[in-house]
C-alpha cells in the first residue's frame, strides 16, 4: 500500500522534462484543419516537421527551417 506512490510521482516528472514536445502534442486537438498562412515548423520526429498551428502544415525535416537566433537551440 504505501510501495508506489512515490515512484509513481517521480516517473510523471521525469517524463514532463525529457518530452517537452509531449506539451504539444497536448495541443493537437485544438490545431486548425486548414492551411494557417503563417507555418512555424516544429521538429515532429522521424525526420517530420509539423506547423505549431494547423495539421496540414507537414513536410520533411529541414534544419534550415529551424533559425538559430542569439539564443541557443538547446
Ligand atoms: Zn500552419
Amino acid at each position: 500500500m504505501s510501495g508506489g506512490r512515490h515512484g509513481r510521482f517521480r516517473a510523471r516528472t521525469a517524463i514532463r522534462k525529457r518530452l517537452p514536445w509531449f506539451l504539444i502534442n497536448l495541443g493537437v486537438a485544438d490545431k486548425g484543419k486548414t492551411d494557417c498562412g503563417e507555418h512555424e515548423w516544429y521538429n515532429a520526429g522521424d525526420g517530420v516537421a509539423h506547423c505549431y498551428h494547423c495539421v496540414v502544415g507537414q513536410k520533411p525535416y529541414d534544419p534550415a527551417d529551424f533559425i538559430q537566433g542569439p539564443h541557443p537551440a538547446s
